[in-house]
């Protein structure tokens, strides 16, 4: 495509304008200068671990701690505060400092899977929580503050608008059409030029209407309402798309977002996880309005990825 267009997300009524920007090569990012933080002592590096309160713990490969979900002191949400109550934890993924998730073996990577799972059931089951949301925050090679990856998980006492919006218009579509979403936009997709990868059990696309530059949808091909109904290898294959997806993005040094999205209540739902990359930031029409321009076709997207796929896959001498 060369013209912008208006496109319309599957199923919910939320618009974005897909406008290539030929005056930029689209992969050009501003990579600011890395702050060196020589003299700041990483917090989550195992020596300067003490006291923390530990929610799941991990020993990985040598019986020390290799995965470890802390409740994050310093949190905005508490237990004990009535006016702002929940919990925040972060989940560290690794004893080691300066990895990326994406430099991370299959195996390591479903170990971060089960971290995730443990800690949504767990929070999810509590007094008062109604929504449990795991993300990650990745800086990109543009200076993120601490370069010791994590993710983190928020245990509300509400249920998000953007949250409920979705589910509701999950039920509308499943009513009118007596099928999930997601299974059909995996139908639908499967020939198309915007599917990144799958095998399967996972299928990986640059959803039509893409409101990230890069955004991607990771799907099980099985209708799971809940992460925590993901198989052994359906894990082994969300690992296996983490890790090529996240390792294009690396590359080319994209910050970028994804979300864990989960059945809300006892609804249905179809589990997965949204992969929102930021090489831009919002201006007044998004912040504005809610619509949104993408700068990078999703089928452009798509094909960046593969390509950067195949040269993953290549076999290594
Ligand atoms: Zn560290
Ligand atoms: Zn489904």
């Amino acid at each position: 495509m060369s013209k912008p267009e208006i496109r319309k997300d599957y199923f919910k009524d939320d618009y974005v304008i897909i406008a290539p920007n030929r005056a930029r090569r689209p992969l050009e990012t501003k990579v600011a200068a890395a702050v060196l933080e020589d003299n700041k002592i990483c917090h989550f590096c195992p020596d300067n671990f003490h006291g923390e309160t530990i929610t799941y713990q991990d020993n990985g490969y040598n019986n020390e701690w290799e995965i470890v979900a802390v409740i994050n002191k310093f949190a905005a949400l508490n237990l004990n505060n009535n006016s702002a109550y929940g919990q925040t934890e972060v989940i560290i993924e690794t004893r080691r400092h300066g990895m990326d998730i994406n430099d991370f073996s299959v195996e390591h990577i479903v170990r971060v899977l089960n971290a995730y799972i443990n800690r949504y059931t767990a929070l999810r089951s509590m007094d008062g929580i109604k929504h449990v949301v795991i993300f990650k925050n990745e800086g990109g090679k543009a200076g993120a503050s601490i370069a010791h990856t994590h993710s983190q998980v928020y245990a509300l006492p509400i249920l998000p608008a953007k949250i409920e919006n979705e589910a509701k218009a999950y039920a509308k579509y499943r009513l009118e059409h007596d099928n999930c979403p997601y299974c059909d936009i995996i139908k639908l997709e499967a020939e198309r030029p915007r599917v990144i990868w799958q095998d399967d059990n996972v299928f990986v696309l640059s959803p039509y209407a893409s409101d990230s530059p890069y955004g991607a949808w990771l799907m099980p091909k099985r209708h799971i309402r809940l992460i925590s109904e993901l198989t052994h290898s359906e894990k082994e294959s969300f690992a296996t798309a983490m890790r090529l997806v996240l390792g294009t993005l690396d590359k080319y040094g994209i910050a970028y977002n994804y979300f864990v999205e989960n059945a809300v209540n006892d609804e249905d739902y179809h589990m997965h996880i949204k992969l929102a990359p930021r090489p831009n930031v919002w201006a007044g029409l998004e912040l504005g309005t809610g619509v949104i321009i993408n700068p990078i076709p999703p089928e452009y997207a798509a094909r960046i990825y593969r390509d950067h796929v195949a040269i993953q896959n290549e076999p290594r001498f």
